[in-house]
């Protein structure tokens, strides 16, 4: 079985084809600047084995339908096509957010879409770009089944004294304002993963993920099961991120309202955009503030201490919830390569049973590694995440 995993974002399309067989890349690539003046395509055939051909295109790409096309013009045909057009089974898409009624994979069917289209609120930088990549799809392939992968989906088991703010009820009941979550697609990955390097069942796995990219989040995993995350109604809450502030006190909106004139969508805006590393010290890259901060740029350290402090103290209050903690599991860009960071996110946790072995954790890999002291009693592990994957087994699993 053959799986096209594809990722739409608002001005790119990232897609890997994926041998079910042997869970083996077959074709990777992304397309970048749509509907921009010049748009750009990296493709690679059979990547990182020694038939790896790499192609890059310039060229205008008016709309996300002509980046997928282009994408399986290259996937299915000239000298370097890995496989013909229907040999591709089916497509899995990610979806950041699927609200209460998506909990879990679907089918897409063009029933389907009113309903999606109301979750489009809840993700508006992501929701929209993501289902117009399905409808695309569908367009391109007939017959094919889409599968749809909600990144919220592992976070419909949270329970309610877990996701329900404290606010009028009817906020919740109208408008459906609650704590959904994000990125559970990497959260399961990892976690699983995780129980099966300790060679345990994942239904009886107690961990605290935390998935540390330009977005960043943490879950807390009961007997495999998502029961908190920091992320909240949207992507916006939790851990300090490149450019969002993660939690704030709400009244900040009243306050700059009242006390700078700001407008709501300004406010808005400046949260997402300006805020996080970025606003703190100005870079919203952990390298260049890595580099800054050996040059004695004290924003810089700031940046990074108010992050790991962050870190740390929801890595407290996960421990809290889960009573047990098997594992920490670090993840994604930030996680799986900022040995300072992961040091400074579990440091002074040694009397709570965390204690890290700073020779390992500071040992370069691209693999799953405990990077525990042996005298520690909770494992804490590194686990590369691969979303792709995740999603191409979710679309497996749903098809059987
Ligand atoms: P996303 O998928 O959310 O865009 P990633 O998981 O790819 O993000 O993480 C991107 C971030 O990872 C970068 O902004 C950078 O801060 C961080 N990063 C990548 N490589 C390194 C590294 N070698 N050391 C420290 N941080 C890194």
């Amino acid at each position: 079985m053959k799986i096209l995993v594809i990722n739409s974002g608002s001005s790119s399309i990232k897609y890997q084809l994926i041998d079910m067989a042997d869970e083996s890349v077959m074709a990777t690539g992304l397309v970048e600047r749509i509907g921009e003046g010049q748009g750009a395509l990296i493709h690679k055939a059979h990547p990182g084995t020694d038939r790896e051909a790499k192609i890059a295109l310039e060229q205008p790409i008016p709309d996300h339908a002509d980046g997928l096309k282009l994408s399986i013009d290259l996937i299915c045909s000239g000298e370097n096509a890995v496989c013909a057009m229907d040999e591709i089974d089916a497509v899995g898409h990610r979806v950041v957010a699927g609200g209460e009624k998506f909990n879990r994979p679907v089918i897409v069917t063009d029933e389907m879409m009113p309903d999606l289209r109301e979750t489009e609120r809840l993700a508006p930088l992501h929701n929209p770009a993501n289902i117009g990549g399905a409808r695309d799809a569908m367009a391109l392939f007939p017959g094919v089944p889409q599968v749809l992968v909600f990144d919220t989906a592992f976070h419909q088991t949270i329970p309610p004294q877990a996701y329900m703010y404290a606010l009028p009820y009817k906020y919740y009941e109208e408008d459906h304002i609650r704590r959904y979550g994000a990125h559970g697609t990497s959260h399961k990955y990892v976690a699983k993963e995780c129980a099966r390097l300790m060679g345990r069942p994942f239904e009886e796995l107690n961990a605290i993920t935390v998935h540390l990219g330009n977005g960043a989040s943490m879950a807390a995993v009961k007997n495999g099961l998502c029961v908190d995350t920091s992320m909240g109604l949207t992507p916006l809450e939790g851990l300090v991120m490149g450019t969002r502030s993660g939690d704030v006190d709400p009244a900040v909106h009243h306050y700059l309202a009242v006390n700078r004139g700001m407008r709501l969508a300004e406010i808005d805006d400046m949260l997402h955009k300006e805020s996080g590393l970025k606003g703190l010290c100005g870079m919203n890259d952990m390298r260049d503030i890595h580099a800054a901060i050996a040059e004695g740029n004290e924003r810089a350290q700031l940046a990074l201490d108010v992050q790991t402090y962050r870190i740390r103290k929801y890595i407290g209050s996960y421990m809290a919830v889960l009573g047990r903690v098997d594992a920490v599991i670090f993840t994604a860009g930030i996680g799986e390569n900022d040995q300072v960071v992961r040091a400074k996110a579990v440091e002074g946790l040694d009397p709570f049973g965390m204690k890290i072995d700073h020779d390992i954790n500071e040992t370069r890999s691209k693999k799953g590694r405990r990077i525990n002291a042996a005298d520690s009693a909770v494992d804490i592990w590194v686990i590369p995440t691969n979303e792709e994957l995740a999603i191409a087994r979710e679309t497996k699993n749903i098809l059987q």
